[in-house]
């Protein structure tokens, strides 16, 4: 049995507050496994399919949702995206902590899972740009978008800000190295809990430090 329970740490915020690359970072740091979702968007210029998104068709989509192989999926931006029960149930009951980059509605629904291993790893945080300025300059500055993206990205980002309250962490993003200590910074204390350990140390007279 592993020393404690896995976290599955659900970080939703506009795209360009940042969250995509502290999540990346996070795994790439081998602190957390990334959950690869399902999309039926098309892939970006130098995106890699299975290492990025799970790319696939509406059809294969939609095969995937009536199978019961989402733990969460939602309509963002015009496209399909979802979270494969299969990237994160195996990861926490081995003990192995899981990050999430989805949206509000993904996270809403996370929440809202009866699951109670789900409940049980589940923190989520809301990244915030720093300003609406900001955001469009970094929406602007990825230069991959159309215009009429960006003005929807915009536009949805406006949106899905007024549901930072519903999040238990928030994050107001200033540089990449600050972010990223604090992130850090909130795994290291949700590690931390009695409450996720495998064992539960009351019933140890002299109960061991684990990491
Ligand atoms: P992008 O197309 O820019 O990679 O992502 C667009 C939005 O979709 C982002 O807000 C991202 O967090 C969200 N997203 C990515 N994967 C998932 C997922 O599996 N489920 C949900 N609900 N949203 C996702």
């Amino acid at each position: 049995m592993p020393p404690r329970t896995g976290i599955l740490l659900v970080v939703s915020g506009p795209s360009g507050s940042g969250k995509t690359t502290l999540c990346r970072r996070l795994a790439a740091d081998k602190a957390a496994h990334y959950s690869i979702s399902c999309t039926t968007r098309q892939p970006r210029p130098g995106e890699i399919a299975d290492q990025d998104y799970h790319f696939l068709s509406q059809d294969a989509f939609e095969a995937r949702v009536a199978a019961g192989d989402f733990l969460e999926h939602a309509l963002v931006h015009g496209n399909h995206y979802g979270t494969l029960r299969s990237e994160v149930l195996g990861h926490l009951g081995a003990g192995t902590d899981v990050v999430m980059d989805i949206d509000v509605q993904g996270a809403a629904h996370v929440r809202s899972c009866t699951d109670p291993e789900i409940q049980r790893a589940r923190v989520d945080l809301f990244v915030m740009p720093p300003s609406d300025a900001e955001l469009l300059a970094r929406l602007t500055g990825r230069g991959t978008d159309s215009e009429a993206t960006i003005a929807l990205r915009m536009a949805n980002a406006i949106e899905e800000m007024r549901h930072w309250p519903s999040y238990t962490y928030r994050l107001l993003s200033a540089t990449p190295e600050e972010d990223y200590a604090r992130f850090k910074a909130l795994l290291t204390a949700e590690r931390l809990r009695v409450s996720r350990l495998a064992k539960n140390p009351a019933q140890d007279d002299c109960p061991t430090q684990t990491p």
